[in-house]
C-alpha cells in the first residue's frame, strides 16, 4: 500500500511498513471511552477500527521525498527482528518493507538523508539491519540526522541502564537503531528550522513539534503551490479529530502534545498542507479543515 504525490518540485512516495497494527483503544489513548472510540473510528470509513475485536486500527508508513538532487527518508518504520519484550506490538518484525521500499523506484543507496521525526522505535527501526550478528546502516551512503533534543534525552535514558519496562526496550531501540549509525560517524544532530532539501521553490525543512516526546520534530514542505507535513506522532488516529483531548498513552507531556497537534491541525487548514501521517489506516494523504471549534481530517481520494 502506497502513494506518491508532487508537493511543488518535491515527489513525495508513502512506504507501508504495516497496513493494519490493532490496539486495544485504551492502550492508545488511556482516557477514551472504548465503546464510543471504536463505534466513531468505524464510522469514518472502512479500515479504522476492527468492530469485531473491539480494537482502533493504526499503521506504519515512512515517506520518501525527492527534492533536486536529494533523497530524503522521513521516519523509518519499526525494522526487523528488533527484541522488543515490554513493547509486544513492536517485537520481531518480519515484513518486506525494503522491497516495498525498492519498489518505490528508490534503491537503499540512493538515500542521501535519513531523518526521523522522534526516536521511538517504530520510527527509527529501519535505520539499521542485521547482517550477521551486527546491525549496520540500511542505507548505506546516508547522513543520518537526529533531532538534537531528541538524542539528548535518549542518550540520557539510555545512561541510567534501565532494566525493565518501555524504557528498557527505548533503550534497546538506542543500542539497535541508533548508535550503530552514531558509531559510523555518519551523522549530525539537527534543530528546529533545519532545511533538509530545498529546490526551485520548495523547500522540506524540520520544524520542532514537542509534546509526543521532548525533541518531537515535523518534516514540512512548502512551495507557492502548496505544502504537506510528515507529521510523525504528533496526531495518531483520526478519532482525534472527534474528540480532540484524547491524549496519547505513551505523551511525554500531554497537554504540549496537544497544543502541537492543534498548532499544526490549525496550521494545515489555514495555509492547505496536506497531512502525511505516521499511523493513520489508510494510504493516502489527508486534508484538514476546521469546523467550528474542531479539525476535520479527510483523505485525499485521488492525490
Ligand atoms: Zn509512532
Amino acid at each position: 500500500m502506497t502513494f506518491q504525490i508532487t508537493v511543488g518540485e518535491a515527489s513525495v512516495a508513502q512506504v507501508t511498513e504495516l497496513a493494519a497494527w490493532p490496539f486495544p483503544p485504551r492502550d492508545l489513548f488511556p482516557g477514551v471511552d472504548g465503546e464510543r472510540a471504536v463505534r466513531d473510528a468505524a464510522g469514518l470509513g472502512p479500515g479504522y477500527a476492527d468492530t469485531a475485536t473491539g480494537e482502533l486500527v493504526l499503521a506504519i508508513h515512512s515517506y520518501v521525498v525527492r527534492l533536486g538532487d536529494t533523497t530524503v527518508v522521513v521516519d523509518a518504520g519499526n525494522g526487523n527482528q528488533k527484541e522488543r519484550p515490554n513493547l509486544l506490538p513492536h517485537h520481531r518484525f518480519d515484513t518486506d518493507f525494503l522491497d516495498r521500499f525498492v519498489g518505490t523506484g528508490t534503491a537503499l543507496h540512493d538515500v542521501d538523508v535519513v531523518v526521523s521525526t522522534h526516536l521511538h522505535p517504530d520510527h527509527c527501526g529501519w535505520n539499521t539491519r542485521l547482517d550477521g550478528d551486527r546491525w549496520r546502516p540500511t542505507f548505506p551512503r546516508a547522513t543520518y540526522l537526529f533531532g538534537r533534543a531528541e538524542l539528548a534525552s535518549l542518550q540520557a535514558l539510555a545512561a541510567k541502564s534501565p532494566a525493565d519496562g518501555v524504557p528498557a526496550d527505548l533503550v534497546r531501540a538506542y543500542d539497535d537503531s541508533v548508535r550503530p549509525v552514531l558509531e559510523t560517524g555518519r551523522w549530525e544532530a539537527a534543530d528546529d528550522g533545519h532545511v533538509l532539501a530545498e529546490h526551485g521553490d520548495t523547500v522540506l525543512v524540520l520544524r520542532a513539534a514537542p509534546g509526543h516526546t521532548a525533541g518531537h520534530v515535523v518534516a514540512e514542505i512548502r512551495s507557492r503551490d502548496g505544502g504537506a507535513v510528515i507529521c510523525g506522532d504528533v496526531v495518531h488516529h483520526p478519532i482525534q479529530q472527534c474528540c480532540p483531548e484524547l491524549s496519547q498513552a505513551g505523551d511525554a507531556d500531554p497537554a504540549l502534545a496537544r497544543r502541537t497537534r492543534d498548532d499544526l491541525l490549525d496550521r494545515c487548514a489555514r495555509d492547505g498542507l496536506l497531512l502525511l501521517p505516521a499511523h493513520f489506516p489508510a494510504d493516502r494523504p489527508f486534508a484538514v479543515a476546521r469546523e467550528g471549534g474542531r479539525f476535520r481530517l479527510a483523505p485525499v481520494e485521488r492525490p
